[in-house]
This record gives structure tokens, C-alpha cells and sequence, in this order.
């Protein structure tokens, strides 16, 4: 379903990924997980066309999507995204937050895109926040309220960067649940994390990256429990906490 073929993308001198194939499949979960600096955040990022790659290519579907002739808005819709850093509106309400993109971006009718809105933030437990300010909520409910944004627009793929990281810890599993449940619906998923038991359980594959290159992937069994790669094997050593 999204597929990256010998993907380079270079910052300056700093060459960040080094010829990335990466193959994903409808209702796959995919956990990026590799040091701080190791390419993750840059290869979703280009997944999502918001870094234009040097070389290589991506494909949804049937589609390259790095063809120049490509309506980059049109792909982004396709491909949530959601950052580390809860990036909500500030000046707007949980509710307006969710169904600006729709109403303004899709063009759909506010009424109902607000039953939508309102059936997603059911789902994650926060059906009574719909009039709060993100600042009212805790970084987890701001998280939760993050996946309902990308999650209404109906994307085919989400992209997920390390949206546990900047939590209390007390704060994660309820995000971790959420991303529990979009599995169990079947949504195809690649996340880069840290949270290396949450991988564990919830990844079909696992992608180990070093220095831009993918030093080993595999189901999570094959990865965590023997690990081709010495290099993996001392960086789940080192992070299995
Ligand atoms: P990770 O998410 O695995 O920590 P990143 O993709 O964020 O890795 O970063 C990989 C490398 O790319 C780092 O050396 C980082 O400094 C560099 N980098 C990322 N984004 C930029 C940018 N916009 N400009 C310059 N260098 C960047
Ligand atoms: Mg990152």
C-alpha cells in the first residue's frame, strides 16, 4: 500500500537517509525504532511529502507519489500525520480543532462532520471535552484529541512520530490504547517509538534504523527475541529498560 524505494534524502552535507526501501501493507503496523539522529522522523516526514526526497521513490497504491506532477495536498489527506509535540490550535476548541480540516480542507458539511468528530472522541474517552481549550487537557488528552484530528479526514495510512515521547508517563498508555484500538479496526500504521514493549506487542513488522540505513526488520518476535544484527542486539540491550 505505501512503499519507499531506495530513498535518499540529504540535509546540507548530512546525507540522513542512505537509500531506504520500505514496504507496507494495508492494515500493517510498521514500528520504526532506532538511536536519536537515525532518519526516523525524516522518512515519515517524507512519507508524507513534507521533505522532498533526493532520490528514490514513494508509492500509495498504484500511484508515485514523487512524481512532481503529484497534488501534494491531495496525497497528505491520504497520509495522517501526527508529531510529538500535541500541535493543536490553540484558540480553538477541542471540537473546531478536529473539523477545521474536513470543513475547510474537504469541504464537508459541518453537521456532519461533527457527528464524526463526535463518535472519534467517544472512542478515545473524551466525548466530554468537545468544548475545552487544549490547554484545559492533559498532554494525553491532547494526544488523543491529535489522532482524532488525523483519524476524521479518513486517511488510508497514519503516520505517527514518537507521540508518546513527550508524555508523563502516567499519560501514555491512554495513547497507546487508542493506537490499540485504530489496530484492532485495521488501520495501517507506521510509528516511529521508543516505547519498545508497546512495539513489541502491538507491531506485524519492526524496523531497526542506524545512521539513515535500515539495519534489520522483521516481526517483532525475530527482532526482539533474536536479533540478526549485533548492532540490534546491543541497542535493544540498551533499551529494553
Ligand atoms: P530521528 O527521528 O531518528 O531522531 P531525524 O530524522 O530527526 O532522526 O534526524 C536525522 C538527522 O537529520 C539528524 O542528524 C538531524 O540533525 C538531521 N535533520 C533532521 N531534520 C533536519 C533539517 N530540517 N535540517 C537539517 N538537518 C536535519
Ligand atoms: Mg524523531
Amino acid at each position: 500500500m505505501l512503499r519507499a524505494d531506495g530513498v535518499r534524502k540529504s540535509f546540507g552535507e548530512n546525507e540522513v537517509l542512505k537509500g531506504i526501501d520500505l514496504h507496507i501493507e494495508q492494515g500493517e503496523v510498521v514500528c520504526l525504532i532506532g538511536a536519536s539522529g537515525s532518519g526516523k522522523s525524516t522518512l515519515l516526514r517524507c512519507l508524507n511529502l513534507l521533505e522532498q526526497v533526493d532520490d528514490g521513490d514513494i508509492w500509495l497504491d498504484e500511484r508515485e507519489i514523487t512524481d512532481p506532477r503529484v497534488d501534494v495536498d491531495e496525497v497528505r489527506r491520504s497520509i495522517g500525520i501526527v508529531f510529538q509535540a500535541y500541535n493543536l490550535f490553540p484558540h480553538l476548541d477541542v471540537l473546531d480543532n478536529i473539523t477545521l480540516g474536513p470543513v475547510k480542507v474537504l469541504g464537508r458539511k459541518r453537521a456532519e462532520v461533527r457527528e464524526r468528530a463526535l463518535e472519534l472522541l467517544r472512542r478515545v474517552g473524551l466525548e466530554d471535552r468537545a468544548g475545552a481549550f487544549p490547554d484545559a487537557l492533559s498532554g494525553g488528552q491532547q494526544q488523543r484529541v491529535a489522532l482524532v484530528r488525523a483519524m476524521v479526514m479518513q486517511p488510508d495510512v497514519l503516520l505517527l512520530d514518537e507521540i508518546t515521547s513527550a508524555l508523563d508517563p502516567l499519560l501514555v498508555g491512554e495513547v497507546l490504547d487508542v493506537i490499540r484500538d485504530l489496530r484492532a479496526d485495521g488501520m495501517t500504521i507506521v510509528m516511529a517509538t521508543h516505547e519498545m514493549s508497546f512495539a513489541r506487542e502491538v507491531a506485524d513488522r519492526i524496523v531497526f534504523m542506524v545512521d539513515g540505513q535500515v539495519e534489520e526488520s522483521g516481526p517483532p518476535e525475530q527482532v526482539f527475541g533474536s536479533p540478526q544484527s549485533p548492532r540490534t542486539a546491543e541497542f535493544l540491550a540498551r533499551h529494553r529498560g
